[in-house]
């Protein structure tokens, strides 16, 4: 699975654990991993590898955008939002 965002590249540490999240890819998906912590041992890490790593902005934008044009487009529209939020903290 790596220790960083599949597409940032983010890398996990101490700080910035509480903003990564566990991406199924496949449509294999038994459970969410975060609400189903309770379970087994076993169960849980059989899903865990079922799934990539991402930070929760490149989780969030995958999620929303995925299907309205593709791995790409949404990986524009993040960072034309980025740079929409840079501009706006210059000007004001
Ligand atoms: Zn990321």
């Amino acid at each position: 699975m790596g220790n960083k965002c599949v597409d940032c590249g983010l890398k996990v540490s101490k700080l910035l654990l509480p903003i990564f999240e566990f991406d199924h890819i496949g449509n294999d998906k038994a459970f969410n991993i975060s609400k189903n912590l309770h379970l087994s041992n076993r169960l849980v890490k059989r899903e865990v590898k079922k799934c990539v790593l991402r930070c929760v902005e490149c989780h969030r934008f995958k999620t929303f955008y995925n299907g309205k044009g593709g791995k790409l487009e949404w990986k524009n529209i993040k960072n034309k939002i980025r740079t929409l939020l840079l501009d706006r903290d210059n000007k004001n």
